[in-house]
């Protein structure tokens, strides 16, 4: 388990383009093996290192949107589940455990749970098949930023807990919540557009991963969204930028 903490004061730097070789001094559990092993030029050389350097960009973001809001920043914890492993969450399944299917946020726990296994499948696109609308023809996920698109999403829902929507009588609908987060998650993708830090295909990756992740089971208490809506929802985050054009997803 890992605690984000910063310097007081930081500049607003690309944190993405700090050298993975730096994040990886702050990692408690490196897998050298999977470390060391050869990668193509645009392929994160770790997963793990990949998904702490967009968690500190996203982190880095929602820093700056509270503390202009007059809000202290948030505070998260992450943790990314080495292959085949379980991490112990309060969020977990039946026997509180998260293993390699997971990409969660624990309100409880204010912890980010991603497993490694998984975030390599969406870079992948090995979970097409399985993922709801991908397998129904709708998106795909592939590359980089179909997992900052699902890290961006899972920390938004920090950003919902901060804001004191998860909690009490009246929490909106999963629906309206998953929205928000993909339209939170468009924001941030668009303060990096904005700094030039996007690749060609970057937007292309998080639209069709939105697609992909949207399902179909309305009646579902569980349901996130069609793939429709969840595109929607992030490209309404990324066209205007502004978290409060996101209010619409929970406004009753
Ligand atoms: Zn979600």
């Amino acid at each position: 388990m890992h605690l984000l903490s910063r310097p007081k004061l930081f500049a607003v730097a690309a944190l993405l383009s700090l050298p993975l070789a730096v994040l990886a001094t702050a990692s408690q559990h490196l897998d050298s093996a999977k470390a060391n092993e050869a990668s193509t030029p645009t392929q994160p050389e770790d997963m793990e290192q990949f998904l702490t350097a967009v968690t500190r960009d996203v982190d880095s973001y929602w820093t700056g949107v509270f503390k202009d809001s007059g809000l202290p920043e948030p505070r998260v914890s992450y943790e990314w589940i080495p292959a085949g492993q379980t991490a112990a969450s309060a969020c977990g399944d039946e026997n509180g455990a998260m293993g390699d299917d997971a990409a969660a946020y624990c309100p409880g726990e204010d912890t980010l749970y991603i497993s490694q296994k998984f975030a390599t499948d969406i870079y992948n696109g090995t979970l097409d098949r399985a993922l709801p609308g991908s397998s129904q023809g709708y998106g795909k996920t592939i590359g980089d930023f179909s997992v900052a698109y699902i890290v961006a999403h899972e920390y938004a829902h920090q950003v919902q807990d901060e804001l004191g929507l998860l909690q009490g009588g009246q929490r909106p609908a999963t629906v309206n919540i998953e929205l928000q987060a993909d339209c939170y998650a468009g924001t941030w993708a668009k303060s990096a557009y904005q700094e030039n830090r996007l690749e060609e295909g970057d937007v292309q990756e998080a639209l069709d991963a939105a697609l992909a992740v949207g399902d179909f089971d309305a009646a579902n208490p569980s349901h996130h969204g069609t793939p429709e809506q969840r595109k929607d929802a992030w490209s309404t985050g990324f066209q205007v930028g502004d978290p409060s054009s996101c209010s619409q997803y929970v406004a009753s």
